[in-house]
């Protein structure tokens, strides 16, 4: 047996062809929707993901709006930026590019940041609103985890899943909507113990730890879905040959850039017992941006008490 690969780029598509389908309705109604994108100091990686996020809005006829801030600004200061962006009606939805520099008080800016306008879906009210099984904007990164199980056949409805990390970004959102889904759900995180016998047990196993290929054969049931959100980069060509082999592909990111990015899977070790599986790249990361384009909508709409 192989797995069938669950093609997040393919899947991103398709959700982004739909978004930029509703941003024309919205336009025929004289709305046009914008997104925000706060960027705090010069991290080289953290502003090419802002420049992705821009370039796809602009793709899909979504307003981009680059606030880019100096690394010395105080939490008051970024506070008062935030405010302002609350309180513009162009703005539909605002996103704060993490991480943010030490000195900021991270919660206190993401507490800031209008519940109606926060399509990362970080703030508490959105989250409370999430547990309670209320129509809210949810976290991009798990809520594309679902999007991408429904669009491929994954049978949710009682399963038992594991969910590898418990953030409040990704494992804990993740956990809720699997079981709003009705999913029989489990937690795991760095303290659990006997994991592989936890997850062994799971019909669906999402992974979002950040540890480089820690998922091997004996962690997964034979035909088990594997959801890989991990991230992780690896810079040595001793762990490229071990988890990849010649795979040619690989060996052409790792010579170019000088590292590739490797899941929490190892994807060759777990590819011939799994049913499905999401690769790294092209699996969860596309849908993560896709879902943010979709929550800008649904932020559009849901300020003006408009159905989309
Ligand atoms: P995080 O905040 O660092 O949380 C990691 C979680 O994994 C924690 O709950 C931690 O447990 C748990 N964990 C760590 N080591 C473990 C182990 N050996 N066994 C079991 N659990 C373990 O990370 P995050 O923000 O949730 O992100 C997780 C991964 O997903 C990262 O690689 C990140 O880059 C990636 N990510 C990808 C996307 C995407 O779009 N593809 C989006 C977001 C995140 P404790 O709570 O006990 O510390």
């Amino acid at each position: 047996m192989s797995a069938t690969i669950i093609n997040g780029a393919k899947i991103a598509e398709t959700v982004k062809a739909e978004v930029a389908a509703d941003v024309k309705r919205l336009q025929e109604q004289r709305i046009q929707p914008g997104l925000a994108v706060v960027l705090v100091g010069a991290d080289a990686a953290s502003s090419s993901y802002v420049d992705m996020k821009a370039r796809t809005c602009q793709k899909l006829g979504i307003t981009s709006r680059k606030v880019i801030l100096p690394e010395s600004i105080t939490t008051p200061e970024l506070v008062e930026e935030v405010r302002r962006l609350n309180e513009d009606d162009g703005i539909d939805g605002i996103l704060i590019q993490l991480p943010l520099p030490k000195h900021i008080a991270k919660h206190e800016v993401l507490e800031m940041v209008d519940p109606r306008k926060d399509v990362d879906g970080f703030h508490s009210h959105n989250l409370g609103s999430l547990l309670l099984g209320h129509e809210t904007l949810v976290a991009c990164t798990p809520s594309g985890v679902m999007e991408m199980m429904r669009r491929s056949g994954v049978e949710i409805q009682g399963a038992n899943a594991v969910v590898l990390g418990r953030s409040d970004d990704v494992g804990k959102p993740q956990a809720v909507l699997l079981m709003h889904a009705n999913a029989t759900v489990t937690i795991c995180h760095s303290k659990t113990r006997h994991l592989a016998d936890i997850t062994r047990q799971a019909d669906i196993v999402v992974a979002a730890m950040g540890r480089t290929a820690m998922l091997t054969r004996e962690y997964i049931k034979p035909g088990a879905v594997v959801m890989d959100v991990g991230t992780n980069k690896v810079a040595d060509s001793a762990t490229v040959e071990r988890l990849f082999g010649k795979d040619e592909s690989r060996w052409q990111d790792f010579n170019k850039r000088g590292y590739i990015w490797v899941g929490d899977v190892d994807e060759r070790a777990v590819m011939p017992v799994a049913s499905f599986l999401t690769q790294v790249p092209g699996g969860v990361g596309p849908m993560t941006i896709a879902m943010l384009m979709s929550n800008t909508i649904k932020a559009a709409c849901m300020r003006r008490g408009l159905a989309c």
